[in-house]
C-alpha cells in the first residue's frame, strides 16, 4: 500500500524534520510525504534515502525556467529529488481556482520529469445528494487525465476531506469498480478523506483500493505509524 501523508501548510521545519526521524519505514508499505515546499530540499538531504517525498503542487507552465514569479517548475522538483506530486486537490481546485484543463497540465509536467502526479478527484456533497456523482466523477477524470505517463488517482470526495464523514463500504465499492472497470483501467488507485486508525479496516477491505492519502492523520506521527502497522 502506498500511505501519502499531505501535510498541506502545516508543520514548522523542526516539527517537520522530527515527523520524519521518528516515521516507520520499516514496513513494505511506502510512505510518501508530501511536504510544504520551502521544506523539500531540507528534508531530502536528510532522509532521502529512507522516505519518499512528494510536492504538494507544481507550476502548469510547461517551462523549465522563465519569467514566472513566485513558480516552481516540475523540472526543479526533480532536480532535488521529488518523485510525486499531489495534483488537482480540491483544496487548490477551489481555492486557486484550479481547472481540469490545469490539472491536466500540471499532470504532464510532473511526467515529463519523471515524476508520478497523484491526481485528486472526487465529488461535492451537492452531486452525491442529487446521485449525479458517477458523471461528475468520470467528467472529473476524463477532463483531468494526462495524455501520456502513468499517474496515480486519487479519490477524495469533497464531503469526505476533514468531515470526519467516509463513504459506506458500498459506496466505496460502487465508486472503485466504476473507477477501475469503466474510466480507469491499469491505474493505481488510492482513497482519501477523514482516514483514521478507526476507519482504515473498512476503507482497506475494498479491493481495489492500493493505497491511502491522508490529511489530519497525517500530523501525528503516532498515528501515522500505527495507520501503516495496521495494514
Ligand atoms: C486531504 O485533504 O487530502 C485529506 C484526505 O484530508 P483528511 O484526511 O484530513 O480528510
Amino acid at each position: 500500500m502506498l500511505v501519502i501523508a499531505n501535510w498541506k501548510m502545516n508543520f514548522s521545519l523542526s516539527q517537520a524534520i522530527d515527523f520524519c526521524t521518528k516515521l516507520n519505514n520499516n514496513s513494505h508499505h511506502i510512505p510518501i510525504v508530501a511536504a510544504p515546499t520551502l521544506y523539500l530540499s531540507h528534508l531530502l538531504v536528510r532522509f532521502k534515502n529512507i522516505i519518499s517525498f512528494a510536492s504538494q503542487d507544481l507550476s502548469a507552465n510547461p517551462d523549465d525556467y522563465g519569467s514566472f514569479t513566485g513558480e516552481i517548475s516540475a523540472k526543479m522538483l526533480h532536480d532535488i529529488g521529488i518523485k510525486y506530486s499531489i495534483i488537482g486537490h480540491s483544496e487548490r481546485r477551489t481555492n486557486n481556482e484550479e481547472t481540469n484543463d490545469i490539472v491536466k497540465n500540471k499532470s504532464e509536467n510532473a511526467i515529463k520529469n519523471n515524476i508520478t502526479p497523484i491526481i485528486c478527484i472526487g465529488e461535492t456533497l451537492e452531486a452525491r445528494n442529487k446521485g449525479s456523482y458517477l458523471e461528475s466523477i468520470n467528467n472529473q477524470y476524463l477532463e483531468s487525465k494526462p495524455k501520456f505517463g502513468k499517474f496515480i488517482l486519487a479519490y477524495e470526495p469533497i464531503w469526505a476531506i476533514g468531515t470526519g464523514n467516509i463513504p459506506t463500504t458500498d459506496e466505496l465499492n460502487e465508486v472503485f469498480s466504476f473507477i477501475e472497470n469503466i474510466i480507469a483501467k491499469d491505474v493505481t488507485l488510492v482513497y482519501g478523506g477523514s482516514v483514521n486508525l478507526g476507519n482504515i479496516g473498512l476503507i482497506t477491505a475494498v479491493p481495489q483500493i492500493r493505497g491511502l492519502l491522508l490529511g489530519k492523520a497525517s500530523l501525528d506521527v503516532i498515528e501515522f505509524n500505527k495507520i501503516i502497522e495496521s495494514l
